[in-house]
């Protein structure tokens, strides 16, 4: 079988084959190298380059494939991760040795498995299936990048991973886990440091800036692969999930050989059950729609089949667009998809702009929405699209309805597809009235369902609060 094995698999320019047409090749050859920023690809395969094009190297594969792979060399950790070309596998594709060379001072390592976006599981099935090689990653990183201490930040409502974790790290010192609430985005960077630190970062900052480096769960087993067992990145785990024969349930592949198509995939997860409206490459957020031919990539970690688009039978529809979700072209074509009019587009007011792409202020904590929906209101919109976060979903749905709109999250079809709650309100609002009775900088904290809440209060007197409880 001929695998398509792309050439821009991280940020940066794509790789330069070093490779021709009919070499021989064996899994875990080198077949690319970056041109600058990036990091260098291996054969997932054993088999013959049949041909390079600039955007991918395609290889036929030889019918048996072993488990041995070609292995790397180097003087030290930075060198080991250079040459297995380890990059963010949550999706960043930011390479691992520029990322992790640096001196923490004694700081955080922060493994991000708060498997954020709605139906991924495979950073949680990695936890539950293979923790000890994720430890052994962590330790290694530790001590490369001069950290006191390593955190797993996990959301507390997967509690069989957390009561492996809890067992497991029962007699280490200096690593420990932290539970994050359910809600999006808490996997973003900045809100790991936040909720983890108790942080906030500008949106300019690098989580350096908290003596902390945040790294994806996967990313971190394989460190461990390519330090200790001199093994490069040659396969991804990925989640595959919706419209499926085999029922709705999320599927986790681990160690599915990059370039393997998302159409094998999802034959291998029991195929699509009948029509559909599309393929999500990542999550209902941040991802992206793709052919079944596409090839998965380092950073590839979900993919899902959807239902059909509502139809808006060319209703005008206002866009608001967050800095966690889908960017004006991927909000675009959703509306398309629904046949629906584009009229004003707007973005969440703490959404700024970083070096060309939008960046949250204060990840998941909604600054107040009512001034956009008002907007929309006066640009003849009837209908909205939004892409925001938990909480600025929670607080559009607090006055859109009222101005006679009509609320649309670009995660619908998905959670439809699922039989899932939509984003909407968190859960029903609830009046809280609380006394505070003496000064001072104090903190009041309420469980929520699903999580915690906190507040904290400057001053206090006689506050009434709303809490969507
Ligand atoms: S506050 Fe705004 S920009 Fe930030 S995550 Fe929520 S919707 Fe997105």
């Amino acid at each position: 079988m001929k695998y398509k094995i792309l050439l821009k698999q991280h940020i940066g320019a794509p790789c330069t084959s070093t490779v021709k047409e009919g070499q021989r090749v064996k899994r875990g050859a080198l077949i690319a190298s970056p041109t600058g920023l990036g990091a260098p690809i291996h054969s997932p395969f054993s088999g013959t380059v049949d041909s390079v094009s600039d955007e991918a190297i395609f290889i036929e594969a030889d019918e048996t494939q072993s488990e041995e792979y070609e292995k790397i060399s180097g003087e030290n950790v930075t060198d080991l991760l250079a040459a297995s070309g380890a990059v963010g596998m949550g999706g960043a594709g930011f390479p691992t040795h520029i990322k992790c060379n640096v001196d923490l001072k004694g700081g955080y390592i922060l493994v991000n498995a708060a498997e954020c976006e709605p139906l991924l599981g495979h950073n949680i099935a990695q936890l539950e299936s293979n923790l000890e090689k994720t430890l052994e990653g962590l330790k290694i990183l530790m001590k490369h990048c001069n950290a006191a201490e390593g955190i797993f930040a996990i959301k507390a409502k997967h509690e069989k991973a957390v009561a492996i974790l809890d067992k497991a790290l029962k007699d280490e010192k200096s690593i420990k886990y932290h539970l994050l609430p359910d809600l999006y985005p808490m996997g973003e960077e900045r809100a790991v440091v936040r909720e983890v630190l108790g942080k906030l970062l500008l949106p300019t900052d690098l989580p350096s800036a908290a003596d902390a480096v945040v790294i994806n769960a996967e990313t971190v087993l394989r460190v461990a692969e390519a330090v200790n067992d001199k093994r490069p990145v040659i396969t991804k785990n990925v989640s595959v999930a919706g419209k499926l024969k085999k029922g709705k349930d999320t599927q986790v592949f681990m160690n599915v050989p990059i370039g393997t198509t998302v159409g094998r995939l999802i034959e291998m997860a029991g195929g699509i059950d009948g029509e559909y409206g599309e393929i999500i490459m990542g999550g209902p957020f941040t991802g992206h729609s793709v052919d079944p031919d596409t090839p998965i990539t380092k950073t590839t970690g979900g993919i899902i089949v959807t239902d059909a688009f509502e139809d808006l039978s060319g209703k005008r529809v206002g866009l608001l667009l967050c800095a966690c979700g889908g960017n004006e072209e991927r909000m675009r074509e959703i509306a398309g998809r629904m046949n629906g009019t584009v009229g004003l587009i707007q973005k969440c007011k703490q959404a700024v702009e970083v070096k060309g792409t939008l960046k949250c202020e204060n990840p998941g904590n909604c600054p107040g929405q009512a001034e956009k929906c008002l907007n929309f209101k006066k640009d003849g919109c009837t209908d909205i699209l939004i892409g925001n976060c938990s909480d600025c979903t929670n607080t559009v749905m607090g006055s859109a309805p009222k101005l006679g709109l009509t609320v649309h999250h670009q995660t619908d079809h998905v959670m439809d597809t699922v039989g899932h709650e939509r984003m909407r309100h968190l859960t029903k609002s609830k009046q809280v009235q609380a006394d505070i009775t003496s000064s001072g900088d104090y903190e009041m904290t309420r469980i929520i369902e699903g999580g915690m809440l906190k507040i904290r209060i400057k001053e206090g007197k006689n506050i009434h609060i709303e809490l969507p409880c």
